[in-house]
């Protein structure tokens, strides 16, 4: 369920005309709807019960206004660098509901998350228990942590986003948990609070969560009887969300709290978790202009003025992004398979192969569906072209979040050594 419709022949985000807007802002740019990410953000919170802390997950979608948006509902930050910590508090978040991931946590920013005294670190190996151990007992604080374990289970989505298998750099290693939890309670400034797991992203099947939380659930049991609290467990984020329309849609967020609860429930444990991509990626889209229409020898290009430097998911992950147009196409107009691409010099920057549309032409906007989440976040200055800005609606109130970089930034970020001034 999202907040992008047609109305009046115009597709509009809650109340605002995209047609109009993209008038006033300038393509391309993303825009979210405050109203999709509240419904999501409730829906997922309502499903667990209460007492659960929901951190969303801010490398999904770091926008301070987005933060501040679901911050205010309650929801929590799950981070995975200083910056992040540095928004998440900067948008209003406590720090006593943001939870710290990440396998290379540096020394400064584990005393930053102690300055701010965050709810735990979601430590992922033995080497970074000591350091942690190290700066917190260096000023007098206590870490509270949980173990990352990497419980193996093979969630069955993309290799590049599949978190929880043997092989990746994830959590640690199912046979050494009990002896990093031995090692945790020797070691100063550290308290074991709980567990965490986290398998990858994008999961449509319930089945691997089952079962990885289902290993989790032994697991604390074990870790009880060697003597630890075990208090919390923190299940992670990674459920699926619809990117294929027509597809099967993948579980709904109340059967996942439900499953989630009955595996979990005798431990007794708070659970926390870490959503993404499903409060975040159908709450926003990436509105683009078509620029020319390109007769390839065997295919017809659409070539648009966002790129892969805007949104890199279909280039890294293959991922597949529903294209629409602005102007609600009449239900008799002519259909065209076209490859949609970007203006950027790679071969990879492509939205979308041999998709049939509704016919295009030069100067006609399209939106790129379900780009709320690993869309900006991901943007980089690749081809010296400015990153597309973001865009907050509110009923019919809308603002730029993120303001299009101007030349100032883009020549005044670097700087000229002596040996060739002048
Ligand atoms: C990326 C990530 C998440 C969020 O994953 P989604 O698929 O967006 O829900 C949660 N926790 C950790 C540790 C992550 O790395």
């Amino acid at each position: 369920m999202n907040h992008f419709s047609y109305s009046g022949g115009v597709l509009h985000a809650e109340a605002v005309d995209l047609d109009a807007l993209a008038e006033k802002v300038g393509t391309p740019f993303y825009c979210y709807s405050t109203a999709t990410l509240e419904r999501h953000y409730r829906v997922f919170a309502d499903s667990f019960p209460k007492g659960t802390l929901v951190a969303f997950s801010v490398k999904a979608n770091g926008n301070i206004a987005v933060l501040k948006t679901l911050g205010r509902l309650g929801a929590g930050a799950d981070v995975v660098s200083g910056g992040e910590l540095k928004k998440a508090l900067h948008a209003g978040i406590p720090g006593e509901r943001i939870v710290f991931s990440g396998v290379g946590k540096s020394r400064a920013e584990m005393k930053l998350a102690l300055d701010a005294r965050i709810y735990q670190f979601n430590v992922e190996s033995e080497p970074e228990l000591e350091a942690l151990s190290e700066v917190a007992s260096a000023t007098g604080a206590t870490a509270p942590i949980t173990i990352r374990v990497n419980p193996d289970v093979d969630a069955g989505t993309h290799a590049k986003i599949t978190t929880g298998t043997a092989e990746t750099k994830f959590g640690v290693p199912w046979s050494r948990a009990r002896s990093a939890y031995a090692l945790a309670a020797k070691l100063k400034g550290i308290q074991i609070v709980g567990i965490d797991v986290h398998i990858g992203s994008q999961i449509v099947d319930l089945q691997p969560f089952e079962t990885a939380f289902g290993k989790v659930v032994e697991l604390a049991a074990r870790l009880r009887a060697d003597g630890h609290t075990i208090a919390r467990l923190d299940l992670g984020g990674g459920l699926g969300v619809p990117y294929i329309q027509n597809n099967e849609p993948p579980p709904d967020p109340s059967a996942y709290g439900k499953m989630a609860t009955r595996v979990t429930q005798a431990l007794g444990c708070q659970l926390i978790l870490e959503p993404g991509r499903l409060i975040a990626a159908n709450a926003g889209i990436l509105v683009t202009r078509v620029l020319y229409i390109k007769q390839g020898e065997r295919k017809t290009f659409a070539i648009v003025d966002a790129g892969m430097n805007d949104l890199i998911r279909p280039a890294l992950y293959d991922s597949h992004h529903e294209i629409v147009r602005i102007n609600e196409p009449s239900p008799d107009a002519a259909r065209q398979r076209y490859d949609v691409v970007g203006p950027v010099c790679e071969t990879s920057d492509i939205f979308a192969a041999d998709r049939e549309l509704p016919q295009l032409k030069s100067g006609d906007l399209v939106a790129i569906l379900t780009a709320g989440a690993y869309g900006a976040v991901m943007s980089s200055a690749y081809n010296a072209r400015p990153p597309a800005p973001e865009v907050l609606v509110k009923g019919e109130l809308w603002s730029v979040v993120r303001p299009r970089t101007d030349d100032d930034a883009l020549l005044g970020s670097e700087r000229i050594p002596d040996w060739l001034a002048g």
